[in-house]
């Protein structure tokens, strides 16, 4: 399964709730799930990271979906050619601990 059957399955699966909630309540969704995320990663639970990259992954399909755009196409685009900013394969871009 690659990135864009994994979004139509969630399209399939979700769409009725996804549409009746709307696309900046499922944002809301997809960050508390990034969070709960981040707590697994604090606790270094290895079945509940699983899942919650798992859930990290279904809700950003729920966004796009919303949006009506092709996540594995805007993946391709945007880190297709390697890093966006040097264009290379590993990165060169300056190290740095934060965004
Ligand atoms: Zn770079």
């Amino acid at each position: 399964m690659d990135i864009s059957e994994f979004q139509y399955m969630i399209w399939k699966t979700y769409r009725h709730h996804d549409e009746k909630r709307g696309l900046m309540k499922t944002y809301k969704w997809l960050v508390s799930e990034v969070e709960e995320l981040g707590r697994a990663l604090s606790k270094n639970n290895i079945d509940n990271i699983k899942e919650e990259l798992a859930d990290v992954l279904a809700w950003l399909s729920s966004v796009a979906n919303l949006l009506k755009m092709d996540l594995e196409e805007v993946c391709i685009a945007r880190y297709g050619a390697g890093c966006p900013k040097c264009r290379y394969i590993p990165c060169r871009c300056t190290y740095r601990e934060k965004p």
